[in-house]
């Protein structure tokens, strides 16, 4: 049996990661068990961190949450960039977005219309901004808008940074498939077993396995609170010797049909996302990158000479209201961090900064607060005691 810990981590992607270095910077003892560190949904990601242009019409509370999300990511960066020497790809440049035809632009006008009322910043652009802008773009290009509060990470380049500077920390990995969830006598959450049989102590249990939480045993029904698999396929292209003319990430409203293009500091591009209820299935499919393709190259034709060097597909864990489940469960000393769909990324430093304080407090605080973990199950509320 292994030595006990404050806190023990059934998944390290980028929030499991993300919580136990935050938990580790307040001084409590974390180990995360996963058999892929950073190998789940994060690794597909493009890592644009976009507050309000993911968000749909009505969720204005969601906007709020994501607004205080992105406020925390320069902190954040720079905090893990100085204590690893890594650079995460973090870039506060701002996205374009623009529009194909009529319709599209018309669109691109009612997002700009919400950001207003949000009381965020945002500006029309009319076709040649676009171009001077991102020169890359078709001459059909109708229009756009400058989205100044959109930036990006390098999703890759993030998770190693947070991978060294949880070992830097002191965190344990260990590379285990998590199969349950301990309980004492009392019905209290006591640790992790692991696939191999191990059993790993710890003082609080937090489940941050993406789409898999729910299908970790030993719990009672009600507990988890309910996350389903999107897939998303996306492709990487590369410039190879070709001038990228690629300064900002793209938006593209393809008749109707949503596009992004994502520049890297390698000379790369990443091209998402579809949206897919499929399961948990996980296999690249010839439609869904040839509608990407298709989509990518109306908005930038010269992408027909770039190198294809990936295509692959992942799973978001989604949840029925689109905002994350964080924050404690009706097991004692048992917390899930899940459900963050579309915007893992960009909740991170959110919800790793509220999850080490919940672990050391005992309470999540404002703005996740307002979103408790619980409030799609029929249960009693949740205890608090982490
Ligand atoms: C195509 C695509 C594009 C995306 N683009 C963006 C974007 O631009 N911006 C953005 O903010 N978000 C984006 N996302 C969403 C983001 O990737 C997710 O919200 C985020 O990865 C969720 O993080 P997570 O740690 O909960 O899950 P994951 O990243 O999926 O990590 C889960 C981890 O749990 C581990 N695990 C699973 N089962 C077990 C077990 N039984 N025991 C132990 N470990 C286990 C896995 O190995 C994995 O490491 C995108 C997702 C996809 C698929």
């Amino acid at each position: 049996m292994a030595r006990t810990t404050d806190v023990v981590f059934a998944g390290g992607g980028v929030i499991g990661l993300a919580g136990a270095w935050e938990a580790a910077q307040r001084g409590l003892s974390v180990r995360v068990v996963d058999p892929a560190p950073g190998r789940g949904a994060a690794w597909v990601a493009a890592g644009m961190l976009a507050p309000v242009t993911e968000v749909s019409f009505g969720e204005d509370e969601l906007a709020h949450l994501f607004a205080a999300a992105a406020a925390r990511w320069p902190g954040f960066a720079s905090r893990l960039e100085a204590a690893t020497g890594w650079d995460t790809g973090f870039r506060a440049c701002g996205s374009v977005a623009v529009a194909l035809d009529a319709s599209d632009r018309a669109e691109i006008d009612q997002i700009l219309e919400f950001h207003h009322r949000l009381g965020l910043d945002a500006s029309r652009l009319t076709p040649s901004e676009c171009r001077a802008l991102v020169p890359a773009l078709s001459p059909s290009v109708r229009g756009g808008a400058m989205m100044p509060g959109d930036h990006q990470v390098d999703n890759r380049a993030f998770l190693l940074a947070l991978i060294d500077g949880c070992v830097r920390a002191g965190v344990e990995l260990n590379r285990d498939r998590v199969v349950s969830v301990s309980l004492d006598h009392a019905g209290s959450a006591a640790g992790v077993v692991t696939d191999g049989g191990e059993i790993f102590l710890a003082g609080s249990v937090v489940l941050a396995a993406g789409v898999d939480t729910p299908r970790v045993g030993g719990l009672p029904e009600g507990v988890v609170p309910p996350v389903r698999p999107v897939k998303g396929h996306v492709v990487r292209l590369h410039a190879g010797a070709r001038e990228a003319a690629f300064p900002h990430p793209v938006r593209g409203l393809v008749h109707g049909r949503h596009c992004y293009l994502v520049p890297r500091a390698d000379g790369s591009v990443v091209v998402g996302a579809t949206s897919e209820e499929r399961g948990y299935d996980t296999t690249v499919q010839a439609g869904a990158v040839h509608s990407l393709l298709d989509d990518a190259r109306l908005l930038v034709p010269a992408l027909d000479e770039w190198e294809l060097v990936e295509c692959i597909a992942g799973l978001r864990p989604g949840s029925p209201d689109n905002a994350p489940f964080v924050g404690p469960t009706a097991v004692p000393r048992l917390a899930v961090a899940t459900g963050h769909y579309r915007n893992g990324f960009l909740l991170t430093p959110l919800t790793a900064e509220s999850l080490a304080a919940y672990l050391a407090t005992g309470t999540v605080p404002p703005p996740l607060d307002a979103f408790p973990a619980d409030r799609h199950l029929p249960a009693a509320r949740a205890g608090s005691e982490p």
